[in-house]
């Protein structure tokens, strides 16, 4: 089964409809969590996400801060801002459907969260000390995480992590155990302003990412129309 796997949309429907768009047909979503927050589109990105077919998704602490599951003074004076400016736009309904998004998900030998098995919402996978901290706990060959808006893939082989720089361009077979991030869809943070994610085959264990540009000077023009942080609006072209 051909899988889409992404992350960190961050209320950004310009990036998610590329990504949609490059991606092409697949037969499931596998979403990481942060759906909203930071963008100008959160309703219309609930939406789009609500009615992709076969889709599984986890929560992310910037959801989780908009249905009041998790203390606003987590977050920066920026990011708090974009949490109380989501909660007071989203509908009821979509209120709703984030409120319902469980922290973990398995599908076979996959486990799906947003940061880490340890802290499923809140914990950042960087270094591959952490990365070992999570295989340590992780009940499944493979995890897929968000969070950071950095790919990411730590290996672990004979009790050994290694960090694996990701690259793009190229398929990857998958081997036991294996930690990737697909990046960010509406916020990398990896100094490239293309949306990032990744397509994963559940028979061959294949992996493979992807970048797609949008029109990132749209998005900042809303995000200026409706008065959100500049800090935020600037580091959408600066992919940081
Ligand atoms: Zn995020």
């Amino acid at each position: 089964m051909r899988v889409l796997v992404f992350s960190d949309i961050h209320a950004n429907l310009a990036a998610l409809e590329a990504v949609l768009q490059d991606a092409g047909a697949v037969e499931a979503y596998w979403f990481l969590g942060d759906l909203v927050g930071y963008g100008p589109d959160p309703n219309e990105c609930v939406e789009r996400i609500r009615t992709l077919p076969n889709l599984t998704a986890v929560l992310g602490n910037h959801d989780a801060a908009v249905i009041g599951a998790m203390p606003l003074g987590w977050f920066n004076r920026a990011a708090r801002r974009g949490v109380q400016w989501t909660r007071e736009q989203l509908s009821p309904e979509n209120l709703a459907f984030l409120s319902q998004l469980p922290e973990i998900r398995q599908h076979d030998d996959v486990t799906l969260l947003h940061g880490s098995p340890r802290a499923p919402i809140t914990e950042y996978l960087l270094t591959s000390e952490e990365a070992a901290d999570a295989f340590a706990v992780l009940p499944t060959d493979f995890c897929f995480v968000g969070h950071t808006h950095h790919p990411a893939w730590w290996q672990e082989e004979d009790g050994v992590v290694s960090d694996r720089a990701p690259r793009g361009g190229e398929v990857w077979t998958l081997t036991p155990r294996a930690i990737l991030n697909p990046g960010s869809v509406g916020q990398p943070r990896d100094g490239n302003p293309r949306a990032a994610y990744a397509f994963y085959d559940t028979v061959a264990h294949t992996w493979e990412w992807r970048r797609v540009a949008y029109d990132v000077s749209a998005v900042q023009a809303r995000m200026r129309q409706y008065g959100l942080p500049e800090r935020n609006i600037l580091r959408l072209a600066l992919g940081r």
